[in-house]
């Protein structure tokens, strides 16, 4: 019998409540691979709270999940506002009462210079919005989060080894593995920490490197599995690490990535 995407993603979360009762933050979520972890923990029995920078995005994005029977909220959150952020976090906790996922998926990638002709504010920025950010919500978020918590930072494939013209954001993704690791030991033993590395994913953020066809391929044939990752295949493998499933699991980066080489 054939299914639909959405009735199968129905029928996972119908099977795998590991969520239920529980409470998930995840940033930049109204669309990609953030969206689709949203989307997996609410089907799994999570009371979602998605957030990205644009009112609509929001709006749009909880109506969909709605029509899935999600328990869900919206708020709006540029990561580098702390106005904002400090929004999610009391939004949360007003409708809530506390927090037991956070997932920390927002990133930026303004610019295919090279590292050493990159402006100082491009810098910055990438600083800013793919690391601080993530600490400083982190910061807001721990007085709320309690015993068997998660945390899951969303890195890349390109932190082992960042590409050509996208060397900077790499550099970022690699300081994700490392605060993974900083936070899992800090955070001990309450929170666990963990990380996932996705390889490439067609979405609007990967859309000047999918969207050509002879591009395209040859990611395909990088990877053992010969194509593209999926937004489900992200969110699987984050909902994993997030859920009891992973209980003795800290500190750790998951590579999605079809095969494409990492690390030993
Ligand atoms: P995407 O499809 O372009 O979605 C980006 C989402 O982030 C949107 O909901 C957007 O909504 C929101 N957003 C953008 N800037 C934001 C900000 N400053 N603050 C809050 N929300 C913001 O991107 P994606 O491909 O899913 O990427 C998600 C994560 O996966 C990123 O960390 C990226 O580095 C990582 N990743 C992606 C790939 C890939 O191939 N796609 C590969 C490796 C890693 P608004 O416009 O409303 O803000």
């Amino acid at each position: 019998m054939f299914l639909s995407q959405r009735e199968r993603e129905k029928k996972r979360g119908e099977k795998m409540k590991r969520f239920q009762g529980k409470v998930a933050i995840v940033t930049a979520s109204t669309q990609g691979i953030g969206f689709g972890i949203a989307q997996r923990l609410g089907l799994e029995g999570a009371s979602v709270v998605i957030s990205s920078r644009k009112q609509k995005n929001v709006d749009e994005a909880v109506e969909k999940l709605r029509t899935q029977g999600i328990e869900v909220i919206g708020v709006v959150c540029h990561v580098s506002n702390p106005q904002q952020r400090k929004n999610l976090i009391d939004k949360t906790v007003q409708k809530y009462g506390h927090i037991d996922v956070v997932v920390s998926n927002a990133a930026a990638n303004p610019s295919v210079d090279n590292i050493l002709d990159t402006q100082e504010s491009v810098l910055d920025k990438l600083w800013d919005i793919n690391v601080k950010t993530s600490i400083l919500l982190l910061q807001s978020a721990s007085p709320y989060l309690h015993k068997g918590s998660s945390v899951v930072f969303i890195s890349s494939i390109g932190a082992y080894q960042p590409q050509a013209s996208m060397g900077m954001y790499g550099v970022t993704k690699t300081a994700l593995l490392g605060l993974t690791k900083a936070l899992a030991t800090e955070m001990a033993p309450n929170t666990r920490v963990n990380c996932v590395a996705p390889g490439f994913v067609p979405t609007h953020f990967a859309d000047f490197i999918t969207r050509n066809e002879d591009v395209r391929k040859s990611i395909e044939e990088r990877t053992l599995l010969k194509r593209l990752g999926t937004t489900e295949d992200m969110a699987a493998a984050t909902a994993f690490l997030a859920s009891d499933d992973a209980s003795y699991i800290t500190g750790e980066t998951v590579v999605v990535a079809g095969g494409i080489p990492s690390r030993l």
